[in-house]
């Protein structure tokens, strides 16, 4: 049976949008002319919040283009991972890209060491630039979005973000007693990131019910079909209580992931080669989300190329708290890369 569609206050920005975002990641793996029509039946859906983000290849120019053909207003979140107050040309960018005169929620785009994050508070830093963006009205609100709760927690601390996006899902469920209470002890809006863990977790239902059964935070899966989109959907507006059910499949697959899936807390860091330890592990989630051309995208390619970096000293190994075999893993994921996705290019 449906139910009323929830609304939730996304903290002091006093926005109220659905309790089901929308993320634009996985709308890259399809051309425009697929991904407009699965943008605009998200809209008609009813989903009032669409993130993306400057790094996501064309997203946010699909995104321009679906909203051309609806008349509904919805919130935009979009971000940028430039450090330098040249952050307010990559606002002007995405204003130009998604075809609007302001963008909602602006975030500083996966900070994710706390070098960066003093980089982007710093005199000419990405702040200011957000700040300035604000003041001349192209940007109501400043975000911080990053992968590290180490992070997450000195920017809430530190009081200079409307809202903040955290990963969470129960493979990565720490957020929900650090970041969350935090966030909502200073009345800063909470989106979610990686409902999915990434796409490794493939089934819905445990996980999105998993999301949502934490009041007061907006999950942003993405889609990149209509079907996905209104699976997403059927589960968000029907009961979605945890079941037992859920409970023993979330189970099983904990056991399953236990020693192989890196929650992203860079305790592992710093390794003196400056390998993105977390995100070489996670390479092969990242490419199935981007998609395989995404190994022309700088970023990633930076980190396929400094991954080739680490000499397997095993510094980082014991300061995982999951006892991840991080070299093992590195190695296997670049030969995995090298064989499947760099051939295939
Ligand atoms: S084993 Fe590799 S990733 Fe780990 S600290 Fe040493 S160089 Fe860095
Ligand atoms: S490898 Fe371990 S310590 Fe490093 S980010 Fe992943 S889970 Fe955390």
């Amino acid at each position: 049976m449906n139910r009323v569609i929830e609304k939730v206050r996304l903290g002091r920005t006093n926005l109220h949008v659905t309790r089901l975002g929308w993320g634009g990641i996985p709308i890259q793996r399809v051309n425009v002319d697929d991904a407009v029509p699965v943008i605009r039946s998200v809209i008609e859906m009813g989903v009032d919040l669409l993130d993306t983000a400057r790094g996501y290849s064309d997203s946010e120019h699909k995104i321009g283009l679906a909203l051309r053909g609806v008349e509904r207003p919805v919130v935009l979140s979009t971000k940028s991972s430039v450090r330098t107050d040249k952050i307010y040309g990559d606002v002007k960018e995405s204003l130009k890209q998604m075809g609007v005169n302001k963008i909602q929620i602006y975030h500083l785009h996966n900070v994710t060491t706390l070098g960066q994050y003093e980089e982007v508070m710093s005199p000419g830093g990405a702040y200011e630039g957000l700040k300035r963006a604000r003041q001349e009205g192209l940007i109501d609100y400043i975000a911080l979005s990053s992968h590290s709760l180490r992070i997450i927690e000195k920017g809430i601390e530190d009081g200079c973000f409307d809202v903040v996006m955290a990963c969470y899902s129960f493979l990565e469920p720490d957020a929900a007693r650090t970041v969350f209470p935090l966030a909502r002890a200073k009345d800063i809006g909470i989106l979610a990131m990686k409902a999915f863990s990434g796409g490794v977790i493939e089934e819905a239902g445990p996980a999105l019910r998993f999301v949502l059964s934490e009041p007061g935070i907006v999950p942003i899966p993405g889609s990149e079909t209509i079907k996905k989109a209104r699976e997403n959907w059927k589960i968000f507006t029907e009961e979605h209580s945890l079941q037992e059910e859920d409970r023993n499949r979330m189970d099983a697959l904990k056991k399953q992931f236990d020693q192989a899936f890196c929650r992203r807390c860079d305790y592992c860091q710093p390794c003196p080669e400056k390998v993105g330890i977390q995100f070489v592990i996670g390479l092969k989630s990242v490419i199935k989300r981007f998609g395989p051309q995404s190994q022309e995208v700088g970023w990633i390619r930076n980190i396929i190329d400094g991954a080739r970096n680490c000499k397997e000293c095993g510094e980082c190994e014991p300061r995982c708290p999951y006892q991840l075999p991080i070299r093992e893993l590195i190695k296997e994921n670049l030969e995995w890369f090298d064989r499947s996705v760099k051939k295939s290019a």
